[in-house]
């Protein structure tokens, strides 16, 4: 997915880069507020506000993201593109948006913001977006001068917050910001309540268990004016802090943010790497994009599922290992290209996935007789029943049978939570 030259380029730049934050960067944060405005076939992507915010809270050792996970990717540069200072990458609700049939006949725009540590000097910014083949070509670029005075730098906002795991520094903590959602300002215990219940059961499960400690979690109280969701299909609508709806994309149980800067505002005072926003309600649903968010509910039967799924796919950079009945996500994976999750794969590349953690007997693809226990290659992933496959028999992104995520998955966690410590 990435040349040969764009892979040592970063390697070395890395190395290079490793001792310096503090020679290119401040202990703020840059947030970039911009539009993604297409159709199914092309994307622009245009600027609108720049803010300078109070925390950076991601590792300041580890400033360029050598996973390539994601649909999109941001690289930071010194004005003259001599060195890499910073990459990161993730998904938006815009590219699933791409997939629908509404894409093909319209163009819609969606908000979009992202956060990078603030510049001491002039940078470079730009944005990578992968085409069909799964390589990445640029969408956009730009400089930000850290004086020009265009960039934001009123006061945040001051939503109460609670530290409820505070591990240590933010900067070598991966720090989870919970958003109340629908809960209005009488209800902030029962969100509290909510917001403990699922963390604790988040840290129950491996890899978090045993490396709770790289984690902190903070509860963010912002009240909504009335209790509950939307739910456009039943023509129901609520006035909330996140303005979060069900039936995205006319599927009843996907639930949304589509006001993205939203999640920016009312966050900017916080320091946070992962989002999680709680949903005040009954019904059962969710929403979780890689290094966007993650939507969760609050008090259906299934939450605690939904919760650890959703950040499976918002922190792991995990992909769904069921497939569907739904046509909705039918082409949502190319089948002759690798896709870049790590827990699925198409076999186009399976050497840079799971194949050294396979017995060397199990055939590939692997039938699941016999095989029920083991890491194998089977087929039925991806939302397709046929040509992509997944680790594990059972996973939490697959299935409710056990709440537990596959040894494939767990590896995965764990390798993203030691990069994002600075490990
Ligand atoms: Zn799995």
């Amino acid at each position: 997915m990435k040349t040969f030259i764009s892979i040592s380029f970063i390697v070395f730049s890395w190395s290079l880069f490793a001792q310096n934050y503090s020679d290119y960067f401040t202990n703020e944060r840059l947030r970039i507020d911009y539009y993604l405005t297409g159709n199914a076939n092309k994307t622009i992507l245009t600027i609108s506000k720049l803010f300078k915010e109070p925390i950076w809270a991601g590792s300041k050792k580890n400033l360029v993201d050598t996973f390539y996970y994601g649909h999109y990717r941001i690289e930071v540069y010194d004005s003259a593109q001599k060195s890499l200072l910073f990459a990161s990458g993730f998904c938006t609700l815009y590219q699933e948006w791409q997939q629908t049939p509404e894409a093909k006949k319209t163009f819609r725009t969606f908000s979009q913001f992202v956060n990078i540590p603030f510049p001491k000097n002039t940078i470079k910014i730009i944005f990578l977006e992968r085409n069909n083949m799964g390589t990445f070509h640029e969408l956009q670029s730009f400089y930000v001068n850290p004086s020009q005075p265009d960039i934001i730098k009123e006061k945040p906002n001051n939503i109460p917050i609670v530290e409820y795991i505070k591990n240590g520094d933010y900067n070598e903590k991966i720090d989870i910001a919970i958003i109340a959602e629908g809960y209005t300002a009488e209800q902030m215990d029962k969100f509290i309540a909510d917001a403990k219940r699922l963390t604790e059961v988040l840290f129950t499960k491996e890899p978090f268990n045993q490396m709770k400690s790289y984690f902190n979690v903070t509860f963010v109280k912002s009240p909504s004016l009335e209790e509950g969701t939307d739910k456009p299909h039943l023509n129901i609508w609520k006035k909330t802090a996140a303005e979060t709806r069900f039936y995205t994309f006319s599927m009843d149980r996907y639930l949304s943010v589509y006001d993205y800067q939203l999640l920016g505002n009312i966050l900017n005072h916080v320091a946070y790497d992962q989002l999680v926003v709680l949903v005040n309600t009954k019904t059962y649903g969710g929403g979780g994009i890689y290094n966007f968010y993650s939507i969760a509910v609050s008090d259906n039967v299934f939450a605690d599922y939904v919760f650890i799924h959703e950040f499976g796919h918002a922190f792991g950079a995990l992909g769904d290992e069921y497939q569907d009945a739904d046509d909705a996500n039918e082409n949502f994976y190319n089948l002759s290209v690798e896709p870049w999750e790590p827990n699925i794969t198409t076999l186009v590349n399976f050497d840079k996935k799971w194949k050294k953690m396979l017995d060397k007997k199990t055939p590939i693809p692997t039938p699941i007789k016999g095989y029920e226990n083991k890491i194998g290659v089977f087929e039925g992933a991806g939302y397709k029943t046929k040509g992509i496959y997944r680790p594990s028999v059972s996973c939490i992104m697959r299935d409710f049978q056990k709440l537990e995520f596959c040894p494939v998955c767990q590896v995965a966690i764990k390798q993203n939570i030691l990069f994002h410590t600075g490990h």
